[in-house]
């Protein structure tokens, strides 16, 4: 296939990474090469499948992305106490270092956490993945999150990716630890419309917090990514039980009109929220 037959549609649906392996940048018109520029990376990616784990698990991630045009995936196990999930994520990392980022986990009902935070610190990780039930479910959540994130980022791990169905704890913490990055996964998880936009003016108001698109309801993208602004929207697929490939689409489909008369999002700032804005946290 030649350079002009390829169309702006197969580029965007199959992704880069598939174009990139065919054809030369300077073959691209400047759209589609400023585009390419940056890599397509997804924010949220499990080592297991509601809790399951399989082995070869990781390699069917990796097809997954190859399919979908995903670079690289944050990938973590979430669902085991914290030695088990980081030794996952390490086996994982050692397989297919050049596609996944690892982050760490840890619950505080294990006594080891702390050691896994300075561990994920060493290994160079930064990131972790956090759940509040797993931090506390008692009237002490606030405080000892403060405490998990400020032992993490006195560790060196600098982004927080936080399940905190809090949208006023949230700003508080983030107020208090601005050394870190802070990413709601679910664009908040909103249980609410009013709350929904609270959490993109959050994220709007803090410089360091973000919102990651899974587990999202996609027909409001339009109007969420103004709210929150596309420079704190990291797109996610919480794979793969929700599928990489579909989770892509839902942002790539807001270069088209949408219900809500947002306007159609840029070639750059497609870009920004499939992987510009992560890579630019995570100081790639
Ligand atoms: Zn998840």
């Amino acid at each position: 296939m030649k350079a002009k037959e390829i169309s702006r549609r197969a580029f965007t649906t199959r992704g880069s990474g598939l174009v990139s392996g065919m054809l030369a940048a300077s073959a691209l018109s400047p759209s589609f090469a400023s585009l390419q520029e940056g890599k397509v990376l997804d924010g949220h990616m499990h080592l297991e499948s509601y809790g399951t784990y399989w082995e070869g698990l990781e390699d069917e991630i990796i097809e997954h992305y190859n399919y979908a045009g995903i670079d690289r995936g944050v990938v973590f196990t979430a669902w085991t106490p914290s030695r088990e999930s980081n030794n996952r994520t390490l086996a994982a990392h050692k397989k297919h270092p050049d596609r996944f980022i690892p982050f760490g986990h840890i619950r505080t009902e294990d006594p080891d956490w702390e050691n896994e935070l300075e561990r994920i610190g060493k290994l160079g990780w930064k990131g972790i993945k956090l759940h509040q039930n797993e931090i506390s479910r008692g009237p002490d959540l606030e405080e000892k999150t403060h405490l998990v994130v400020k032992t993490a980022a006195d560790c060196g791990v600098h982004i927080i990716l936080i399940h905190l169905e809090d949208v006023d704890m949230v700003s508080r913490l983030a107020g208090e630890l601005q050394q870190v990055n802070w990413i709601i996964p679910h664009m908040g998880s909103y249980k609410t419309s009013d709350e929904m936009k609270s959490y993109c003016d959050l994220a709007k108001q803090r410089a360091n917090v973000y919102l990651d698109t899974s587990g999202a309801q996609y027909h409001r993208f339009g109007q969420q990514f103004e709210w929150a602004g596309v420079e704190k929207i990291i797109f996610a697929s919480d794979g793969f039980w929700f599928n990489p490939y579909v989770e892509k689409a839902k942002i790539e489909i807001l270069q088209l009109p949408t219900p809500f008369r947002t306007p159609k999002l840029t070639n750059r700032e497609l870009g920004m929220i499939l992987g510009g804005n992560l890579a630019r946290i995570l100081q790639m």
